[in-house]
């Protein structure tokens, strides 16, 4: 994609801060943190001091959805634009939901929507030098810092059951009350963290708590967990450890070994902040960890009508079997909305334009497949498919090109706007299919395809049969119809009008309002075509704790056998198209097969259908 320089894009709050740190040299004095010999030392090297550092940091316990992707975009882009690096992390803190199949999909999602961790550095082997990290490589360093934290009084084992802990919180009205562990001595909270540690407690027996205010107005100061006791396996470190850090503890410290300047998050963490801001104002004033320290700053989420993205919902949809998996077409998933056939452009558009601020809001989906129009439409191909087939006989074929075998050369441009893109080529025969909505019998005003002669509703005269033009062919006239026993139509009667075929001198000879679409029934060849439509039917399906489920869109998706050009059966898997007059299509990239079996997505109609 072609960006903008940074000065030529809409500046926003998060802009005007990188601005300001980068000119008052917030970061310039910036140093190692964490003890050489650290694992997390080494990896992130050493900042730059012009430059900044910010970080994508998902949790691999589940599918990347359309508002990971404005995280990502975010991130990477702003690092992009002020020269600086972006890690890829893995917060892997919490074993139990997390799975080397999630890491996987997430490398492989940033990946495809255009985004990289290697960065030149001419230090580093070959040159390059990876970001790509994992926050469980900071198990070490962070249960260093839990013992300093101990050692220093600032924080001790808690052994109230996790009821006794919930109700002693308090709320937003009443202050907490103090546990009676609270006032352990430094050595018996260390001598009691280590055997946590060593596995000597029952899991949930007893929890690592920092102590800071149980009166706090702010309920995430009223010493909140640092580490709990849970013997799970880890994808990534395994049996080693049987304590773990929570979240709130680990990504700050995280943050910090790994140099970032600007952690970006979502606005639900902003009461996290003050905590953020004191674990690592703590741990420098301990001497683990250097100023000037990461600044956490908060933007509103990204939210888009019709869809879905918490984790658990989604999960829900592909544990129920609601959707075929997490890249069924219809999923907000990345990988859903890669196999529906958005583009990387279209998304990194969105995200654009979707802008960045701190007041939260919905988008429309609508903004999406505009996204996507705006990018396929200079550059898909273009192609002719029949997706309601009705066959079309032209009765005085023979008597016009020779002979009812005969193959009129037909041509059609691959893309209306570049000539130099070529000619896609196609013959006009006997019979084709067209679509059975461009036939009525009986047409309403405002009709102006095919219906057969008749009778005009007043005054009882004779009316002809409609002309139309069959796109890059020939002007024909209706003369009937054929239809079976039921009196369904099962063919339409038509004559070719000689000497009307596009391209020639003669084509304008004729004046017709209709343009038709078609396929030969001779060389069209058969495809699946599955034609998507929004999964619920709400635009904010869980609102006011609505059941999801309950608007699911039952006609979310359907399958149809429709005629394909000729040219198509050499598509590839997740090639995109502009099916003519009917929208963008990608070819499928799980079941299509090229040349064997053509199975294609819609991704989105040309106009947006759905508010009608
Ligand atoms: P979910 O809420 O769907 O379960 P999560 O936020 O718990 O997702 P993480 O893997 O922790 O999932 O998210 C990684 C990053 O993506 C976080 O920094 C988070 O703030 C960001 N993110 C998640 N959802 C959105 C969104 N809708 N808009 C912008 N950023 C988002
Ligand atoms: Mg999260």
């Amino acid at each position: 994609m072609n960006q903008p320089s940074a000065d030529a894009r809409p500046g926003h709050f998060l802009r005007h801060l990188i601005e300001h740190d980068l000119a008052a040299g917030t970061y310039a004095q910036r140093r190692f943190a964490g003890t050489p010999g650290d694992a997390a030392h080494q990896a992130a090297g050493p900042l730059d001091a012009a430059r900044i550092r910010t970080r994508f940091p998902p949790e691999p316990n589940g599918y990347l959805h359309i508002g990971h992707a404005k995280s990502i975009c975010l991130n990477f882009g702003l690092a992009r634009d002020y020269g600086g690096v972006c890690h890829l992390r893995f917060d892997d803190t919490n074993p139990e939901k997390e799975e080397q199949e999630y890491v996987d999909a997430i490398v492989d999602t940033v990946r495809w929507l255009g985004f990289d961790w290697q960065q030149n550095d001419p230090a580093a082997p070959g040159g390059q030098r990876s970001h790509l990290y994992y926050a469980s490589d900071y198990f070490d360093f962070m249960y260093r810092a839990a013992e300093a934290l101990v050692n220093a009084g600032h924080a001790y084992v808690d052994e109230q059951t996790a009821e006794q802990m919930r109700a002693h919180r308090g709320d937003f009205q009443h202050a907490g009350v103090d546990s009676p562990y609270r006032n352990r001595t430094p050595a018996e909270n260390l001598a009691r963290l280590r055997q946590m540690r060593n596995g000597e407690l029952p899991d949930g027996a007893a929890v690592l708590r920092a102590k800071i205010d149980m009166a706090s107005a702010n309920i995430n100061l009223r010493d909140p967990a640092l580490y709990r006791i849970k013997r799970a396996t880890h994808h990534h470190t395994g049996d080693r450890w049987c304590i773990y850090p929570m979240y709130t503890y680990a990504h700050p410290i995280e943050d910090a070994l790994e140099n970032i300047t600007h952690s970006i998050c979502t606005l639900e963490f902003e009461d996290q902040r003050p905590f953020y801001d004191w674990l690592l104002d703590t741990l420098c004033t301990l001497g683990l960890l250097a100023q000037p320290r990461p600044q956490q700053i908060e933007f509103a989420r990204l939210n888009l009508t019709y869809i879905v993205t918490s984790k658990r919902r989604l999960r829900q949809l592909v544990e129920e079997g609601h959707v075929n998996g997490w890249d069924d077409p219809r999923m907000p998933t990345l990988a859903g909305l890669r196999r529906r056939g958005y583009t990387p452009e279209s998304i990194r558009l969105l995200a654009e334009r979707s802008g960045v601020s701190k007041a939260g809001g919905w988008i429309d989906y609508s903004a999406l497949d505009i996204a996507l129009r705006d990018d396929l439409d200079a550059k898909a191909p273009r192609a002719c498919v029949v997706l309601d087939p009705l066959r079309l006989k032209l009765t005085n074929f023979a008597e016009v090109l020779g002979s009812n075998g005969h193959r009129e050369p037909c041509h059609a441009p691959v893309h209306p706007g570049h000539a130099e893109r070529g000619q896609r080529e196609f013959a006009l025969t006997q019979e084709v299919w067209i679509e059975r909505e461009d036939f009525m019998e009986a047409p309403s005003k405002g009709f102006f395809r095919l219906s057969p002669p008749r009778a005009d509703a007043a005054t009882g005269a004779p009316l002809p049969g409609t002309r139309a033009r069959l796109k890059y062919g020939y002007v024909i006239e209706c003369t009937g119809c054929e239809k079976d026993a039921a009196g369904h139509v099962t063919a339409v009667l038509a004559t070719l009008v000689p000497d009307t075929k596009s391209g020639t001198p003669g084509a304008d000879a004729v004046k017709v309002k209709g343009v038709i679409t078609w396929v030969s029934v001779a060389d069209g060849i058969p495809a699946e075509v599955r034609l998507y439509d929004r999964l619920f039917t709400e635009p904010q399906p869980d609102a006011g704790g609505r059941e999801f489920l309950s608007v699911l869109n039952p006609h979310s998706s359907r399958s149809v056998t429709a005629w394909a050009e000729p040219g198509l059966a050499t598509a590839q898997k997740e090639e995109k198209y502009q099916f003519e007059r009917h929208g963008y299509f990608v070819a499928d990239r799980v079941d299509h097969l090229p040349t064997s079996r053509l199975v294609f997505n819609r991704t989105t109609t040309l106009r947006d259908t759905w508010s009608k």
